[in-house]
């Protein structure tokens, strides 16, 4: 564990089982090609089991999306390990994260010692989440709203990470990243998806590559309780 890692070790509630499947996971993330050693790092003390149904906890190291409820998932470890190694690339302090869902992509990103935002349209699961980021003892920033508007108050963000597909990329979002900042996106509709990165470079233009197909929850208007 890095001196940038916070998590309480004594809130995290794990014997040698749990960390040894962990690594496995890890090992895992390797070979299907997460190389960044610090995203790695994040994945083994993040507890993923936390952030689902204890129901569903034997199934929490599985490189694979899980339900939550509300017809939504956590996403597959793979997919979460893959847009924060992307963000992190360009050296990040303030991220922000759209579609909290079960809060373990915020989770990995705030073990990472990041100051995080992230916006949640489901009132009920960002309570859970943010139930979960204060059992682990995290600092991570939330709000009930539409997150595709963004969070402008506390932007420009160095890093932008977005959990639910749109059709098209969301303007808003792009407007609050800021120079030599990076976005990642999954875009499309049911028929495919692909996970986007953006980038603002130093003369405010903006660089785009497609990085891989994915599968994603939609991106939706509006807020429910
Ligand atoms: N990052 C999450 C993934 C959750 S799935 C995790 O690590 O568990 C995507 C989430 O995006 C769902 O919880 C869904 O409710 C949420 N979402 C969908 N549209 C949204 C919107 N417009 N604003 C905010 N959240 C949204």
């Amino acid at each position: 564990m890095t001196a940038r890692m916070r998590l309480q070790p004594e809130a995290v509630g794990i014997g040698m089982t749990s960390q040894r499947v962990r690594d496995r996971l890890v090992d895992r993330l390797r070979e299907v090609g997460i190389a960044d050693e610090a995203t790695l790092n994040a994945v083994r003390v993040v507890p993923r089991h936390l952030f689902i149904d204890e129901a569903l906890a034997s199934r929490a190291y599985e490189d694979t999306a899980l339900p939550i409820g509300h017809g939504q998932t956590i996403s597959q470890p793979w997919v979460v390990a893959r847009m924060t190694e992307v963000v992190l690339a360009v050296a990040p302090k303030k991220v922000l994260e759209v579609g909290t869902g079960s809060g373990y992509q915020a989770a990995i990103l705030g073990a990472l010692g990041l100051e995080v935002f992230t916006v949640e349209r489901i009132g009920d699961l960002l309570r859970q989440a943010r139930k979960r980021f204060r059992h682990l003892g995290m600092n991570i920033r939330t709000k009930h709203d539409d997150g595709r508007v963004g969070w402008a108050e506390h932007g420009p963000y160095d890093a932008i990470v977005v959990t639910a597909a749109a059709p098209a990329l969301v303007d808003a979002l792009i407007d609050q990243l800021a120079v030599g900042g990076r976005l990642v996106a999954p875009v499309g509709g049911p028929g495919g998806q692909v996970l986007l990165q953006l980038t603002r470079l130093a003369d405010g233009t903006i660089a785009q590559e497609e990085l891989a197909p994915v599968s994603f929850v939609p991106l939706l208007p509006g807020m429910l309780d």
